[in-house]
């Protein structure tokens, strides 16, 4: 939580001091660009032909998986750190990249697609998140972030909508849609063999996630991506989470109780009728409460309450 907060703050203090482009409140990935080069890499092998290249910074983890022909990244950084993933990878094998699995449509998941979309490699992602990277997107839940439409080079080339199973020689990769959670096009990635999942940011280390509303995200769908998670994994299931060290069952199970322990709270008060301000007060009184949008986040959760058909 530290290191993204400081990333963060360096951020903002970049965006408000160098930015002529800064309109308002709105932060331009360019302008987040200038503080990425900052970012610290560690190669951490998770078995023997799976590695996470995980950043100390605002990038998400990338997932490595080398095959008999080639290497497949689960998410790809930022452009401007291409070379240093590609000098990581080389100091475990020789093989090219011949495939990049984009978890969801996110700039601090995808950007790097600018850099290896220009070398001819394959894409993957769900088809909502190839629609968001296609088209100018703003994040107002995460500090007004504009994101651009990629080149069409860098858009991924293929798509799936429930699932799509990559038969390797090894290993069976399955990449599984799970439905409004972070967003509207979250996949995450299964190596069936290892029993390692890939979890984009469904799953995160940092204390509560970040639930891109606009982009189609939703508190119930991030605890039901999570539920599938837990149902489908065992005590030997490795996690790589979308930010944050490999985790295990257990520390995936309390992430949801946490999130669930939030959801529960602002469900019982939202039916009693109770404003949006006591509802925040009382949050804090009951539990350990604690996001990077501030109060912003309960607000969410509680639009999400409201939004919920009663059953
Ligand atoms: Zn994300």
């Amino acid at each position: 939580m530290k290191n993204l907060l400081i990333v963060l703050l360096t951020l903002f203090l970049l965006s408000n001091v160098s930015f002529s482009q800064t309109v308002e409140n709105t932060v331009f990935i360019d302008t987040v660009s200038i503080s990425i080069g900052n970012i610290k890499e560690e190669l951490v092998k998770v078995n023997e032909n799976i590695y996470i290249i995980q950043p100390y910074g605002m990038a998400g983890n990338t997932g490595v998986y080398i095959s008999n022909d080639g290497v497949i990244l689960v998410d790809d950084q930022w452009s401007m750190l291409a070379d240093r993933i590609k000098e990581l990878i080389l100091t475990i094998t020789d093989k090219e990249i011949k495939a990049i699995i984009n978890t969801h449509y996110h700039f601090d998941h995808t950007n790097g697609n600018l850099a290896f979309g220009m070398e001819n490699i394959s894409i993957i992602s769900q088809e909502n998140a190839l629609v968001r990277m296609s088209q100018r997107q703003v994040m107002p839940t995460f500090f007004n972030v504009v994101q651009e439409a990629y080149p069409e080079n860098a858009q991924p080339s293929m798509t799936f909508l429930e699932k799509l199973i990559l038969h390797e020689q090894d290993e069976t990769i399955e990449l599984i849609h799970l439905k409004n959670a972070h967003t509207d096009g979250d996949l995450i990635v299964y190596f069936k063999n290892a029993n390692i999942y890939h979890t984009g940011d469904i799953f995160i280390t940092y204390g509560l996630p970040h639930i891109d509303e606009l982009a189609g995200g939703d508190i119930y769908g991030i605890i039901e991506a999570v539920d599938y998670l837990l149902q489908n994994s065992d005590e030997g299931t490795k996690f790589i989470p979308g930010h944050g060290p490999l985790s295990t069952k257990k520390e995936v199970q309390e992430y949801r109780d946490h999130l669930a322990g939030l959801l529960t709270i602002v469900e019982e008060l939202t039916n009693e009728e109770m404003s949006i301000n006591d509802i925040i007060a009382q949050v804090k009184v009951r539990m350990d409460y604690n996001h990077y949008s501030g109060n912003d986040f309960i607000k969410q959760v509680h639009r999400s309450v409201q939004k919920k058909p009663k059953e």
